[in-house]
């Protein structure tokens, strides 16, 4: 989608650290991470959010879920992380583009701000 930043980094407009990719997913590193591992899990397509998943993308549903649990078992091993997705204004959602956070590499703290 036009002037959907993770759209352009999908089709290599913007540069980004890429750390697993498949056929309908890609994760790259968060550029701003607020923990020792923030990687970012994303389909190629554009979705606007967790909120606009229909049956029709219920293939790409369970990929995603199971690209953040790929990611954050390598990247965080045995010591466990935490998967996030924010939806919306009081989700606290700044891009319109699906997202999975994946956040790890120290304790998480809950419940979150
Ligand atoms: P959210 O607030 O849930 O929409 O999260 C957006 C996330 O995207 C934030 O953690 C940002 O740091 C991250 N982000 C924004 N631009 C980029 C980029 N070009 N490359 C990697 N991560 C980005
Ligand atoms: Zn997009």
């Amino acid at each position: 989608m036009k002037d959907c930043i993770f759209c352009k980094l999908v089709a290599g407009d913007i540069p980004s650290t890429i750390v697993y990719e498949n056929e309908g997913i890609i994760a790259f590193k968060d550029i701003n991470p607020v923990a020792p591992v923030h990687i970012q899990v994303i389909p190629k397509n554009h979705i606007g959010s967790l909120a606009e998943l229909t049956d029709d993308n219920s293939e790409l549903a369970s990929k995603i879920l199971l690209a953040a649990s790929e990611v954050g078992k390598k990247f965080c091993g045995e010591n466990g992380f935490r998967v996030v997705t924010n939806i919306g204004n009081d989700g606290g959602q700044e891009i319109k583009h699906l997202h999975l956070h994946v956040l790890g590499g120290r304790k998480m703290t809950w419940p979150p701000g």
